[in-house]
């Protein structure tokens, strides 16, 4: 007998077929002896349609109702799902955040979970009973709702797999596993078995939306053993059917580079003509930072003359037009000339092998100069190599960068 967090996505809990299809699924798992708490995302495309209200009534809301409007998708799934268990002869219930509860921090729209009580939760395992939980939200201090970023859910199952030690943590999504890019983009992409928490966080972080960032980070310090898989397909999580993100160690084989990861939603902010003085980097970073903007890849260059000096830099896209107008606000860079572009993507190359081979950021450059798409900004770190291009070239350079670094022909692993 196992404990089991099983987490489905959107597209897996779409209609009342596919709660039904995820029924199955629970039931079969239970009929095997194992304990589950499931946690369900809302319906896919109501979240986006809940934002969209709230930004239509007001595009200056208060964060706190935002909150109470977002989050209420998972509760209908909560509830559907719990009925169609019971439905099956399966004793269940629904949790929402706060009845759990899973506390949070104060930051609406992006909280952090901070405790979890699980102690009702495990008295009901040892009576049989399935916990159905709402992701994507908890409770403040202050007993308002908070949601946890865009794609939270699996954060919900993660935290909620460390609370419970459970012994692992299945993420049902639309693809039956993690892939070496987006298979959506390229056809040809392949599904890697076994994935290092350090590439999948990267991976996340840059672009790779199959888990949130913060999940894979969880997972990482609490230990929990993830798999991501699709609800699909027949194959339920405890025949281990999808990728397992897991330690460096348990993996024999390393790759140089193992993933092509992308964002679209990024732009490129260059203010011209700073003086080339001592704390004027300071000047244009301190007001972004005060205002929670969080800046990637800095690029400065000095002119001929050594007098004055461009920075450029990235910024998520939708933080660029606050970042303007704090820059121009700022007496300090009178006489800079400030330029931004909303057409650009990041491409990035992710591998724990980097560190021991050369030549992979000059693979990545040779690449894309064949292709005759222009290098804006590059940087590097011991398992990534990233680069800002146009935004379209995206396609054609995440293939050609595929083929490149032999993505699609590897053994998998
Ligand atoms: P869910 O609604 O189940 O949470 P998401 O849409 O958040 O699902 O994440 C699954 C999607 O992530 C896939 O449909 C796929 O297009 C995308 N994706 C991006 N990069 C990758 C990758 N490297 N491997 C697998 N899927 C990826
Ligand atoms: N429903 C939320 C969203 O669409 C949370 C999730 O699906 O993980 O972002
Ligand atoms: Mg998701």
């Amino acid at each position: 007998m196992a404990r089991i967090v099983a987490k489905f996505g959107g597209t897996s809990v779409a209609d009342i077929e596919r709660i039904e299809n995820v029924a199955d699924k629970v039931a079969r798992e239970v009929e095997a002896g194992h304990e589950m708490a499931v946690v369900v995302s809302a319906m896919s495309g109501v979240t986006n349609k809940l934002v969209q209200y709230c930004a239509e009534v007001s595009p200056l809301y208060d964060a706190r109702e935002y909150d109470t409007v977002v989050s209420s998708g998972e509760q209908v799934t909560a509830g559907l799902l719990a009925i169609a268990l019971q439905k099956r002869g399966i004793s269940a219930r629904s949790w929402m955040g706060w009845q759990i509860p899973m506390k949070t921090s104060d930051i609406h729209g992006k909280a952090r979970i901070e405790d979890i009580n699980t102690k009702e939760m495990e008295k009901r395992f040892a009576e049989q009973e399935v916990a159905v939980i709402a992701g994507f939200q908890g409770v403040t201090r202050r007993k308002r709702i908070a949601t946890l970023g865009r794609g939270g859910s699996d954060t919900t199952a993660v935290a909620l797999a460390a609370a419970l030690k459970a012994n692992r943590c299945d993420i049902y999504t639309d693809v039956d596993g993690v892939y070496t890019t987006d298979p959506r983009i390229v056809k040809k992409a392949r599904k890697i078995k076994k994935i290092s928490y350090d590439e999948m966080l990267e991976l996340a972080s840059l672009g790779a939306k199959v888990l949130q960032t913060r999940s894979v980070e969880m997972a990482y310090k609490r230990d929990v053993s993830l798999q991501v898989l699709s609800s699909f397909e027949e194959r339920v999580g405890s025949e281990l059917p999808g990728t397992l993100v897991t330690k460096e160690e348990d993996i024999m084989e390393k790759h140089v580079v193992n993933g092509i990861a992308f964002t679209k939603d990024e732009a490129k902010i260059t203010v011209f003509n700073v003086p080339d003085i001592p704390g004027v980097a300071a000047e244009v970073f301190r007001p972004l930072a005060k205002n929670n903007i969080n800046v990637d890849m800095i690029v400065q260059n000095t002119s001929s003359d050594g007098k004055v000096v461009d920075i450029t830099f990235i910024i998520s896209e939708k933080d660029a037009d606050t970042a303007v107008e704090l820059l121009e606000k700022n007496k300090k860079l009178k006489g800079a000339k400030i330029r931004t572009a909303k057409d650009i993507v990041k491409i990035s190359a992710v591998g724990i092998g980097m560190t021991s081979h050369p030549g992979v950021a000059q693979t990545m450059f040779k690449t894309l100069a064949e292709k005759g798409i222009n290098m804006q900004v590059i940087a590097t770190s011991e398992i990534k190599i990233s680069v800002i291009i146009d935004k379209e070239y995206l396609e054609l350079a995440v293939r050609a960068l595929h083929d490149a670094y032999g993505l699609d022909k590897k053994k998998k692993k």
